[in-house]
């Protein structure tokens, strides 16, 4: 009792000590004081704005000399400008000496620097986490966002990317629509700290079940049959408002005041949105074209042209030659040419002639290479079986999942 009321008088003691230089944040509750046997103090904090290593040292009143050295033994492990705001640093000392600093660099990795007698260390080491498998389920209310915790947005963009080839997230979803996720979690003391990667997923879309298999000797996804969900080509170039002309062969023309043939989709969408390529491809055409205004055509290696028009500018590097990758950002949404308003108009040409974009049926995916297919398809089978005619919580854990996955 006695011991435990002198803690607690020195505690306050310490607290009541004035910070090193008067400028220290330093959050109180994040003091630890060991008594046991030397003196020994932990500070901790996060990088604030305009924050250096340097600066940082020096409100805690470490020598030149010292840092000198700490830079030194840093700089082969990280680099000294990547210190961010934000994230979150560790001073150690003992008898007020430096004892060891560590830096959170991002969620995997730690930098540490030890600090013993006249040898300093600096490591930039992996954090160990326990991995668990979890399930998530969800309902689509209104969008894919709000079926998720904020703090998991990130699971959701991974969702939508997987299943980008075959719903078009802003305009194919359906109250009702539902999705199960098997993902990986990692925990630091039993505590949940980041979710990992997707490594089964299901989405029921407008009745239509979608399912992706994680694939690790490919780090990829697959369907049930084992063909890549990475389509060659996207559904939609962007995202957009609203189709305000579809493909038809007699419309009225808002400018021209005639009826002639639309050979494409207009998509409304908000000036200076991006663009991208429908899929891999090289520039044949990038430049001013009479009513489409701004204009991109790309050649794809199976023949198939596609199409942007009205385009405000340009993205970078695009230029007749230029090869773009799937998804790289080609243009920005303009009215530029024979245009009411902002939008996109997007055409895809087969052997020259345009061909309605929704009525093309978008080449499958690559399959599994031949060898990898057991592998695949015993991982798909375990999963299924785990799954088969069970009911889950829309989060939990699952125990003994982990040994599956080595
Ligand atoms: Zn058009």
């Amino acid at each position: 009792m006695a011991l435990k009321l002198f803690r607690f008088f020195l505690f306050l003691f310490i607290l009541s000590i004035p910070l090193i230089g008067n400028q220290i944040a330093i959050d109180k509750r994040n003091f630890k004081f060991d008594f046991k046997n030397e003196k020994e103090k932990l500070y901790s904090g996060v990088f604030e704005r305009g924050q250096n290593i340097y600066n940082l040292f020096k409100r805690f009143n470490i020598s030149e000399d010292i840092f000198l050295k700490i830079k030194d033994k840093i700089s082969k492990v990280f680099n000294l400008k990547s210190f961010k705001e934000g994230n979150k640093y560790e001073i150690f000392f003992k008898n007020d000496n430096l004892s060891h600093f560590k830096y959170w660099i991002d969620d995997w990795y730690i930098l540490k620097v030890e600090k013993k007698e006249d040898e300093i260390i600096a490591i930039k080491e992996k954090i160990n986490y326990d991995k668990k498998i979890l399930i998530l389920k969800g309902e689509i209310k209104d969008n894919l966002i709000s079926a998720f915790d904020l703090k998991d947005i990130n699971v959701a963009l991974d969702l939508s990317e997987i299943f980008s080839s075959d719903i078009d997230f802003w305009t194919d979803l359906r109250k009702g629509d539902s999705f199960l996720i098997l993902i990986e979690g990692f925990y630091l003391n039993g505590d949940f700290k980041i979710f990992g990667k997707i490594l089964y997923s299901e989405f029921l879309n407008d009745g239509k079940l979608y399912k992706a298999y994680y694939y690790d000797g490919e780090d990829a996804y697959f369907d049930e049959n084992g063909k890549s969900k990475m389509r060659a080509f996207l559904k939609t170039p962007l995202n957009f408002k609203r189709i305000s002309s579809s493909f038809s062969s007699s419309r009225y023309h808002p400018i021209l005041k005639i009826y002639r043939p639309h050979h494409g989709i207009d998509f409304v969408a908000q000036r200076g949105t991006p663009v991208s390529a429908i899929g891999d491809g090289k520039v044949v055409f990038a430049g001013f074209k009479s009513g489409y205004g701004n204009f991109i055509i790309l050649k794809h290696s199976n023949g198939w042209e596609s199409c942007y028009g009205h385009l405000l500018s340009f993205g970078k590097n695009i230029k007749n030659g230029a090869k773009v990758k799937q998804g790289d950002i080609i243009g920005y949404v303009g009215s530029t040419g024979l245009a009411t308003g902002p939008h996109l108009h997007y055409e895809i040409r087969i052997g020259g002639r345009a061909i309605n974009p929704f009525k093309l049926k978008i080449p499958e995916g690559k399959e599994i290479p031949k060898e990898k297919k057991d592998g695949f398809f015993a991982f798909k089978n375990y999963i299924d079986e785990y799954l088969k005619n069970k009911k889950f919580k829309n989060k939990e854990i699952l125990e003994g999942f982990k040994w599956a996955l080595k």
